[in-house]
């Protein structure tokens, strides 16, 4: 396909808006972000550039719905919208999908699955409404206590320019169904599908105002979302850096919050691991989204006895890779902006200037526009303990394999780094791989595998400093929710 000849959608220069208390609005000033599409690198649209007095008005608007309408809803009313909002993201999904990947350069194949992963979201959330249940406990005599579950209020959500829909999905849709309203600022890099699945909310029946989307910029309207007295609680998804400053935001404000900030995740190849199904897997593991996953498998570590062969079918696999616009549905996209392709080359550069050996590369599709943000796949191997690259995120298709002496030897290396994500353990000994998996220090372990089609199932989340709190899952409605202890004392 020649590259001029990309087919998109018709969106250029569209101007997406707000949605605040139902209705689609500008910035009051009017200013505005264009947005660009990663394979090409070119505008095809542009989003309100809001500040503090466009997310003043969404809080009130979240806060007046929350007090007047949503509460009205029984937990099995408000399950049955959200499984009505999964159907409607369902009957949209191709131009969700679509849309989804032009705005982060992600495989077409791929933004269609995010799409089918958010409308789980929402279908697992809503099934999920009025299964929240409290509890009782014996108490003195004359005595009944019970614990019920309250919705915060009014929720923030900060979400990431790497999973727009899913991120988005998770959280509001856990928010939304223990009876929460929302308030959401979708990243600046990349976020529209969040505003048309607001939309299809109103469309079936969700009442205005208990979802709102407000853009802009993070250092404007992210901050005065976690700055807001009237937030009750805030969930964010991003970098250590801005999830420090939302914890202190959420502190000035005495909430609560979730934070997920990504991770540099370990996958452990045992001297018995089927390497047939253990290598698609660990190339996939970081080649798919460009590696800007937060659970990404960014570290693979092998026991010495298989390293050269592991290291070697690595190399081919990784060196057959190829990186290309979007509508190719290639192994992987562009990176999502110029900001983050000069961010994970200049660890690349870093890294071969101090002699970290390149195995392999992938390649640029030939037909790639010039103006897209795309880097070439790269394995590193061997990689010494303390190179950067083995220790810090770098957010892009980067491997780093290196090689450990025993189990004890590669569960210290696996636990040596700031993050607690994830981490796979490849082996057939099921005594080994429980062993192990109980000494990773991580919020989630695959055995024999790694990630799960989305896992809205599963909770996720960080230990150390990968942050804390739990999504996904039934877990997730705990953090939407606080416990009221009720204490009846009867004669
Ligand atoms: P970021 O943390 O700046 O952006 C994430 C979200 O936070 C966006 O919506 C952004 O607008 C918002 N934000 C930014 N500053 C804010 C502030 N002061 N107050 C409130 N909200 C604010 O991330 P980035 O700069 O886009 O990416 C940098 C690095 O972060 C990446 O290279 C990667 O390592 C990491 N990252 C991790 C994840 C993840 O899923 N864990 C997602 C995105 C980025």
């Amino acid at each position: 396909m020649d590259a001029t000849e990309l087919t998109r959608p018709e969106t250029r220069l569209t101007s997406y808006r707000n949605l605040i208390g139902g209705r689609s609005v500008d910035a009051q000033d009017g200013r505005k972000l264009d947005v660009l599409c990663p394979s090409d690198g070119i505008a095809f649209g542009s989003i309100p550039r809001s500040g503090a007095a466009e997310i003043d008005l969404a809080v009130r608007a979240a806060r007046t719905a929350f007090e007047t309408v949503w509460c009205r809803f029984t937990a099995t009313e408000r399950g049955r919208l959200l499984m009505k909002l999964g159907d409607a993201i369902l009957a949209h999904k191709d131009e969700l999908g679509a849309l989804e990947s032009m705005d982060t350069g992600k495989p077409a194949s791929q933004g269609l699955g995010d799409i089918v992963a958010t409308a789980r979201y929402f279908e697992f959330y809503g099934s999920a409404a009025d299964k929240l249940h409290g509890e009782t406990i014996p108490f003195l005599n004359g005595y009944t206590v019970a614990v019920v579950r309250d919705p915060h209020g009014v929720t923030g959500h900060i979400v990431p320019w790497n999973y727009p829909s899913q991120i988005f999905g998770r959280s509001v849709g856990a928010s939304l169904a223990c009876g929460n309203t929302c308030v959401v600022k979708p990243a600046e890099d990349a976020g529209l599908t969040l505003l048309r699945i607001a939309e299809l909310a109103l469309e079936v029946g969700i009442p205005e105002g208990v979802l709102n989307v407000v853009f802009g910029l993070g250092a404007e309207a992210g901050a005065a979302l976690t700055a807001h007295p009237d937030v009750d609680f805030v969930s964010f998804t991003g970098s250590p850096e801005v999830g420090t400053l939302v914890q202190k935001a959420a502190a000035e404000n005495r909430i609560g919050c979730t934070l997920e900030l990504g991770g540099k995740s370990p996958q452990l190849v045992f001297a018995d691991a089927d390497l047939d199904a253990a290598l698609p897997v660990l190339v996939k593991a970081i080649v798919q989204n460009g590696g800007q996953t937060c659970s990404a498998g960014s570290r693979v570590l092998v026991e010495r006895p298989i390293f050269d062969k592991v290291a070697e079918a690595l190399a081919e696999r990784f060196a057959a890779t190829t990186a290309g616009p979007h509508e190719q549905d290639r192994d992987l996209g562009a990176m999502v902006t110029a900001r983050q392709q000069a961010r994970v080359k200049a660890f690349l550069a870093e890294a071969r200037a101090a002699g970290v050996p390149v195995l392999a590369e992938g390649k640029i599709a030939e037909d790639a526009p010039s103006g897209g943000f795309y880097v070439k796949p790269t394995l590193f191997c061997p990689v010494p303990r303390e190179a950067r690259i083995a220790c810090e995120e770098i957010f892009g298709p980067v491997l780093a394999v290196m090689p450990f002496e025993d189990e004890a030897d590669g569960v210290a290396l696996a636990n040596a780094t700031d993050y607690g994500l994830v981490a796979g353990i490849w082996t057939e000994n099921s005594n080994r791989s429980m062993r192990v998996a109980r000494a990773m220090r991580c919020g989630q372990v695959f055995i024999n595998g790694f990630g799960a089609a989305g896992g809205i199932e599963l909770p996720f989340g960080g230990v150390k400093k990968s942050g804390h709190g739990r999504e996904k899952g039934f877990e997730a409605l705990y953090e939407f929710s606080a416990s009221k202890t009720i204490v009846h004392h009867h004669k």
